[in-house]
């Protein structure tokens, strides 16, 4: 026997969640989304399993329900996307919109690592699991990491993998610069606001400056700062030779400038 079609549907705005109607029309039907899910028979406790994979039965089943063409409940499921942005979105919540959460909305872009605000009314995301954003950030750094998230969506959209790599390596070398360890894209999920900012950051930093250039000229090459560079370029031999190179001649050079500024 069919499920019943639901007493009241709601209408699904642009970019919006599959698991964020669910959750939108279970509350018009004064249920939570477990509930409707199992009034519907599907076998999955959490909407947000769907977001990604809906297979034609289930969308036919929600769309019975919610008196609407599956096609629409499909529609709100993730397209497919190349393997870079793949790579770049997250399967779990990770960051959402204050304000329109608090209406019980959930949207697609949210999810992408990129996402910096949020595209329907412009408030700044912050991290699901964190504090609630009234933290101490400086306006300094949300204003770099707002334009390496734009340089994030820049490289996972362009066509070579070049600018991608060079993004991942600059995450790389924040992370290792607060202490962190995991893959970057983790890093950039981070529910810590500092640490996802500060990568986002650096992305932006290591565009206008080549990366090693500028992690000498801003501190002396310490033990910690040598480490950090060999995670984020172990693989380039080459420039890490060049930054042994800079480093040695900085520091020959050192003695007598110092010298001099004593004058
Ligand atoms: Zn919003």
């Amino acid at each position: 026997m069919k499920p019943h079609p639901l007493p009241k549907t709601v209408a699904p705005l642009p970019d919006e969640l599959l698991s964020g109607w669910l959750f939108r029309l279970a509350a018009a039907n004064y249920c939570d989304d477990a509930e409707l899910l199992a009034h519907i028979e599907i076998d999955t406790a959490h909407g947000t399993a769907l977001d990604f994979n809906i297979d034609a039965a289930a969308a036919e089943k929600i769309a019975n329900v919610a008196r609407v063409d599956p096609n629409v409940v499909r529609s709100l499921t993730f397209p497919a996307m190349s393997p870079r942005e793949a790579l770049l979105t997250a399967q779990m919540p990770f960051q959402h919109c204050l304000q329109c959460s608090r209406e019980g909305l959930s949207f697609r872009h949210w999810r992408r690592v990129w996402a910096f605000d949020c595209q329907v009314c412009g408030s700044r995301l912050v991290q699901t699991l964190g504090k609630t954003g009234d933290e101490q950030i400086s306006e300094k750094l949300i204003y770099r990491a707002r334009r390496g998230a734009g340089m994030l969506e820049y490289a996972a959209r362009s066509r070579g993998p070049k600018q991608l790599r060079r993004a991942m390596r600059a995450v790389t070398f924040a992370m290792s610069l607060k202490g962190c360890h995991g893959k970057p894209l983790f890093a950039l999920q981070s529910h810590r606001p500092e640490v996802s900012l500060f990568c986002l950051a650096a992305i932006a930093a290591a565009r206008s400056h080549p990366l090693a250039k500028a992690a000498i000229v801003s501190s002396a090459i310490d033990d910690f700062a040598r480490f950090a560079l060999l995670r984020a370029f172990e693989k380039e031999h080459r420039l890490l030779a060049a930054v042994d190179h800079i480093a040695q001649r900085r520091a020959k050079s050192k003695g007598p400038m110092t010298a001099e500024s004593r004058n």
